[in-house]
């Protein structure tokens, strides 16, 4: 850990500095970096949550969408020793790389402190804590940092890949996955409080900017596009009545047919085909220090 009071690194057992004696603010049970934010989302968060985590298990899309991310990790980086989640929401992703990777210390963040108790439910090894990600408190200490539909919400995610790269080791890994395609926006997007949904060049510029190298970038949610197309078509213009959590309740069988797809689909993925076409992207890329005794790349 980095501390917020005088910067020097500590251990990150203890959330006190060696140095200065500053303890980090405790918050709900949870150490937190930015206390100031951490009730901001006034509850909603919570409720969101309690609807979310018991959907997110079924769903073929949190589903898909952590097999695709456990690949990347057992392709990139199997040996990973470290891992932090920036917004880890319930914790559905930790809890996959907890399974994958048993002796991994897990990290997992959210801005909002009501958020986490869920993610502690479900993965009680993980560290959990309450930050804000454009003030990463950790310098050279993590193997891994995930960010899953997270960047897409903060206006400025250029700072927030530049406190990933200096939280990552040398050579630490960045894997992140987007909603794609300006054209796809939609009242989802809206209600969701996105930014931007991103195109394939701008997050790879944003990423190699802050210092990485992009190791694989593709589209998913490929097949599903011209389904997702229509879904969002019918949707316009009816921005008041937009329920998220509606859109994950469908029938056991479609959700299901869908599921299937998505993992032909992440099956192609593995074998190296890249879709320019989807509803997400996902990047996985490596850092680079442009230092003079490490030659870039
Ligand atoms: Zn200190």
């Amino acid at each position: 850990m980095q501390c917020t009071a005088c910067g020097a690194s500590y251990d990150s057992e203890a959330y006190t500095c060696d140095a200065c004696g500053h303890a980090v603010t405790v918050v709900d049970g949870y150490p937190a970096f930015a206390p100031e934010l951490a009730h901001g989302g006034g509850g909603y968060e919570s409720k969101l949550f309690a609807e979310l985590a018991p959907l997110e298990e079924k769903s073929f899309w949190f589903r898909a969408r952590n097999e695709l991310i456990l690949w990347a990790l057992r392709r990139y980086r199997p040996d990973v020793s470290s891992f932090l989640e920036i917004g880890c929401g319930t914790g559905f992703v930790l809890s996959g790389i907890a399974a994958q990777h048993p002796t991994a210390r897990l990290y997992g963040s959210e801005i909002f402190v009501d958020g986490l108790s869920f993610a502690g439910a479900r993965v009680p090894s993980a560290r959990l804590m309450q930050m804000d990600a454009r003030a990463i408190p950790m310098r050279e200490e993590i193997d891994v940092i995930g960010a899953f539909d997270v960047l897409e919400h903060i206006e400025e995610d250029v700072d927030v890949l530049r406190e990933m790269h200096g939280a990552l080791k040398r050579g630490g890994l960045l894997v992140i996955s987007v909603p794609q395609h300006r054209w796809l926006w939609s009242p989802a997007d809206d209600h969701a409080h996105h930014v931007r949904r991103y195109t394939a060049g701008e997050l790879r510029d944003k990423i190699s900017g802050a210092g990485f190298e992009v190791l694989k970038s593709t589209s998913f949610v490929s097949i599903l596009l011209p389904m997702m197309v229509l879904s969002r078509l019918r949707m316009r213009g009816r921005t008041d009545d937009y329920d998220p959590i509606d859109e994950m309740r469908m029938p056991g069988w479609l959700n299901a047919v869908l599921y299937r797809v998505m993992r032909a689909e992440n099956a192609l993925i593995r074998w190296g085909l890249r879709f320019p076409l989807g509803g997400s992207r996902l990047v996985v890329a490596r850092k680079v220090t442009q230092g003079a005794d490490e030659p870039p790349g």
